[in-house]
């Protein structure tokens, strides 16, 4: 695997590979690597000649400052895994070739960042995609492979794909979860061995509104309240949205999702399920 750290190097080298007619795949990560990141990197293999990875973690999208500075790093770890998944190459910049000092501008995201995490996390979305917009157009892949578990995230990296019309096809791929059900995050590794176990919850009350949703309308209070049952944990919000909008769920809603966020102890997990 070849690492590189300098947009001009990227250059060089996937120019190479378009000469040879080859497809781009690029998976855009905060290393930390787990199975949920190399099953980006498998689905990316699949499909395309060339896989390319990047490590980045994006100082514009973390709200809370404690949180950037405890991100876990793991770099030679990261690389190892990343070797053995057969990447092809692995981007890794630092901040400022990446990002000037001056660096202000927005996308209007719309209601997409009035809820959910939008509303939880100020200012999140606008880095998410700063850093996405700039890492596209770095790499300029043929198709990008995004995990489910940040379902608000796909929907707007496919907005701003929209907006400035790039040639990338969006690709969401499926949840990994570890044995017990929680979705793999590289916040796991925070949770001391009670939250660890309490975290096994967030996954049992997605699956409970998945079970019930239909024929029972109190579906979501009882989720919560299975919630509730541990007092490591804090519900931030438990809800079903319309899957393709995230606006509440309509008559003319086709398929719908249901997506929450909690504290377990001082570390924010999401998740979501489908419920269709
Ligand atoms: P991150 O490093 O957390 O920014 O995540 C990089 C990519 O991996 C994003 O597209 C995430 O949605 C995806 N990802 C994170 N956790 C999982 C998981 N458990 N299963 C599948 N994809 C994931």
């Amino acid at each position: 695997m070849e690492i590189i750290r300098h947009k001009s190097e990227l250059e060089i080298a996937l120019n190479i590979e378009r000469g040879k007619n080859h497809s781009i795949g690029f998976v855009p990560t905060m290393g930390a690597l787990h199975l949920g990141h190399l099953s980006l990197i498998e689905q990316s293999k699949k499909y395309c000649s060339v896989t390319i990875c990047s490590i980045f973690v994006n100082p514009t999208q973390f709200n809370d400052p404690k949180d950037l500075e405890r991100y876990p790093r793991p770099i030679e770890k990261d690389i190892a895994l990343l070797e053995h998944a057969g990447c092809d190459i692995l981007f890794l910049p630092e901040v400022n070739e990446m990002y000037t000092t001056d660096e202000s501008w927005k996308i209007n995201l719309g209601y997409l960042e009035t809820v959910l995490e939008g509303a939880q996390r100020p200012g999140h979305f606008q880095g998410v995609t700063q850093i996405v917009k700039k890492l596209f157009d770095a790499v300029k892949p043929d198709k990008a492979f995004f995990g489910q578990k940040d379902y608000q995230q796909v929907m707007v990296v496919k907005e701003l794909v929209r907006q400035y019309a790039m040639p990338v096809q969006i690709i969401a791929c499926p949840i990994v979860r570890e044995r017990d059900g929680l979705a793999m995050s590289s916040r796991n590794i925070h949770l001391s061995i009670e939250e660890r176990k309490a975290a096994g919850l967030l996954s049992k009350a997605l699956q409970l509104v998945q079970e019930r949703y239909k024929k029972d309308s109190s579906s979501i209070e009882a989720a919560s309240g299975l919630l509730k049952t541990n007092p490591l944990i804090q519900m931030e919000y438990l809800t079903v949205c319309d899957a393709d909008t995230l606006q509440p769920i309509n008559q003319s809603t086709q398929s719908a999702v249901a997506l929450l966020a909690a504290r377990v102890g001082v570390t924010r997990l999401i998740d979501n399920m489908l419920l269709d």
